[in-house]
């Protein structure tokens, strides 16, 4: 058996293939390319490095041999695969066999955490110059229900890709109401509060009955008479929640506070992304973490139900690989890390950055690009990266795989 990864080129996006070539299997991991990611030296634009993105992967994938992994709902983890949907091309419909989510669908406080940050960012985006294509949880649910034939929910424990893998977080009942101290905190009232709630109970319920057709519904696509939502209702209820939170937060003059809750939802949504790793411990094994955060990646390491190996091949660093995210892997001795890190447009792009500390690991580092990286001074060839086990660079091509 033999274990490889594909990783293209999203720069500060996640867009990783893990390859299995003893039975020839794919699982795409994510497909995004964060908003504000510089992607002009070498595609001109986001939107075309998104579009030959999809099509590569359609054009190896299209005989429905990958499945996909989304570990969690931000932009830079999604927004190709919104791409694939809102394109309408027949090519990237049912283009996966099965799609791996959370199991959040009984918990609306978390579905009310992502859509609450998609509010708050498109409310910051619209009073900046920014572009301001997003993508909503709605959008992904439209693409779990059009580009993969089946659905698998994934919570701690769970084994998947016929017992390949486990899954090591979100556990299934995380449910946390920390949301309710941010409404109040951004200022939105208690009856906006319950409107969000009521309406992120609603889409547990799309969720559960229209998608995982569970909760003995009428399966449909993309409406079910039998509970009365359509995904058509949901969309009208999220822009006018939308515009409301914009009509309270835009006239406050507090940057600094929408900044410092803006943190602590994005923190929050990451408390239900998906870790995992293979099952049987070899010369094979992988570990990928999304955007996990240092509290989970130390309650996974210290918990005693399912240990993490002691050896891996292949470690997809947390959230690119930022500081604030910083977790020792060198206990797991990775041969080679992956870091989908790129440059963004933002002031204090420097915070976006690879870490130093990542620069001490004693492993083979294959980065997505390396121009925000605090290792590589100047160009590529003074690198610390570079230092230990050599460096990869994927940015000159769309995809590399790495054996
Ligand atoms: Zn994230
Ligand atoms: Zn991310
Ligand atoms: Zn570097």
């Amino acid at each position: 058996m033999s274990r490889e990864v594909e990783v293209y080129n999203a720069y500060f996006g996640d867009c990783i293939v893990l390859k299995d070539t003893s039975d020839n299997t794919n699982l795409l991991i994510d497909f995004g390319i964060h908003l504000q990611s510089d992607v002009s030296n070498i595609y001109g634009n986001r939107q075309r490095l998104t579009e030959d993105i999809a099509n590569d992967l359609a054009g190896k994938y299209s005989s429905c041999n990958a499945n996909l992994l989304i570990t969690h709902f931000h932009e830079d983890h999604v927004s190709g695969l919104v791409y694939m949907y809102q394109s309408g091309d027949a090519k990237f419909s049912k283009l996966f066999n099965t799609v791996y989510i959370a199991n959040i669908w009984n918990d609306p406080f978390a579905v009310a955490s992502n859509i609450l940050e998609e509010f708050v960012l498109i409310n910051q985006l619209k009073s900046s110059s920014l572009p301001n294509a997003k993508a909503s949880l709605l959008d992904v649910l439209n693409f779990v229900s059009s580009g993969a034939s089946n659905v698998t929910l994934l919570s701690r424990g769970v084994e998947f890709e016929n017992g390949k893998y486990i899954a090591l977080w979100p556990p299934k009942d995380i449910s946390s109401d920390d949301i309710n101290y941010i409404i109040n905190e951004l200022g939105l009232s208690e009856s906006f509060r319950k409107r969000i709630l009521d309406f992120s109970e609603k889409i547990c319920l799309y969720v559960r009955t229209v998608i995982l057709k569970t909760d003995g519904g009428n399966a449909g696509e993309g409406n079910n008479t039998e509970i009365g939502i359509s995904m058509e209702d949901l969309k009208s209820e999220y822009e006018s929640l939308s515009q409301e939170t914009m009509g309270i937060i835009d006239n406050r003059d507090r940057d600094e506070q929408i900044n410092v809750q803006m943190n602590k939802l994005n923190k929050l949504n990451h408390k239900y992304n998906i870790v995992f790793q293979n099952v049987d411990s070899g010369d094979e094994n992988v570990l990928f973490t999304g955007d996990a955060e240092k509290e989970q990646m130390e309650a996974i390491s210290t918990a005693d139900d399912y240990k993490l190996h002691s050896r891996y091949k292949f470690i997809k660093i947390p959230h690119h690989g930022t500081e604030n995210h910083y977790f020792d892997f060198s206990p797991y001795n990775p041969e080679k890390i992956i870091i989908t890190n790129g440059m963004v447009k933002y002031k204090n792009y420097s915070a976006y950055g690879i870490c130093t500390d990542y620069g001490k690991i004693i492993a083979k580092h294959i980065c997505t690009n390396s121009n925000n990286c605090h290792n590589c001074v100047g160009t590529c060839r003074i690198s610390i990266c570079n230092t230990y086990g050599g460096r990869e660079l994927i940015f000159y091509r769309l995809s590399k795989v790495i054996r």
